[in-house]
């Protein structure tokens, strides 16, 4: 069985194609131009990850919301119960873009931060 990856992490978007077993396990990597490739759709296989992006309530300041994303990616199983904490969050103003708005979020080591000021 074969699996279909769009590498992200340069603009040359390669098609990386994984050959898996059938327990899901590797068994090659290919369409890769260079080994960053690889790495990426092995994480993108066994582990996804996603920077959250989202907003969170505000109050004292101009807008209503607060656009916040954490400051390294998270487990991508987690973002339905992240959307979930930060609904329930609240920031008074004012914020500077970068303030941490909640340590290490969900236990992940990651940092929800403020994305601009308030
Ligand atoms: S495999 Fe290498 S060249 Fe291709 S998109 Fe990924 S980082 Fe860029």
């Amino acid at each position: 069985m074969n699996k279909s990856i769009i590498c992200t992490v340069c603009p040359m978007s390669c098609n990386v194609t994984l050959e898996l077993d059938d327990n899901g396990e590797i068994i090659s990597v290919s369409g890769n131009r260079c080994p960053r490739g690889k790495t990426y759709s092995i994480k993108e296989h066994t582990a996804p990850e996603r920077t959250l992006t989202t907003t969170v309530r505000a109050v004292g300041g101009v807008h209503p919301l607060l656009p916040v994303r954490t400051d390294k990616p998270i487990p991508k199983g987690l973002l339905l119960q992240a959307m979930k904490e930060t609904a329930k969050i609240t920031v008074k103003a004012p914020v500077k873009m970068g303030d941490v708005i909640v340590e290490n979020f969900l236990n992940t080591g990651a940092n929800l931060v403020a994305s601009r000021d308030l």
